[in-house]
């Protein structure tokens, strides 16, 4: 049964108002795209399709080792994606993944599983674990210390220390 959450989401308000259907994707990419999104699609390459919050994650095999990782929200009547392969640059032109992964998720039957966002997941874990869990992750992808240093500084700005 689908949890109250997942039925209020915007996502489902969206694909219940047809803001997903296949003939829109078709539409909003040109057609050699879509052929190769589609044939991506129909060859099983979308590995997981999964809700996070507002965000439909997925991974596309494709022709680098690494899955592609696809991320889907929806803003107004507009679909937003983006894509970590080199043809995606933000959250702009859609390439043949995350045109898969659109077409995937329009001919997904039934509610599309639901997975705990990065803050549900973090919610129960202490301050000397987060910092583990920051530490592994900036170990397993070093180029990330600099974002982590921004966000920091970020956070420093945002909240000055009590003591002052
Ligand atoms: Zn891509």
């Amino acid at each position: 049964m689908p949890t109250g959450r997942h039925m209020h989401s915007r996502w489902n308000l969206a694909m219940d108002a047809g803001l997903l259907t296949e003939e829109r994707v078709r539409a909003l990419v040109p057609e050699k795209i879509f052929r190769r999104g589609d044939r991506y699609c129909e060859s099983g390459a979308v590995l997981e399709l999964a809700r996070r919050g507002e965000v439909l994650h997925a991974l596309v095999a494709g022709s680098r080792e690494e899955p592609y990782m696809v991320q889907v929200t929806t803003r107004g009547d507009r679909i937003l994606a983006r894509c970590d392969c080199p043809y995606v640059e933000g959250w702009g032109e859609w390439c043949k993944h995350v045109v898969a992964v659109l077409l995937a998720a329009a001919r997904h039957r039934g509610p599309i599983s639901v997975q705990p966002t990065v803050r549900e997941l973090l919610a129960p874990v202490d301050r000397p674990a987060l910092e583990r869990i920051v530490a592994l992750l900036v170990d397993r992808i070093p180029r990330s210390y600099h974002l982590v240093e921004e966000l920091v500084e970020r956070e420093r700005r945002r909240s000055p220390p009590a003591d002052q």
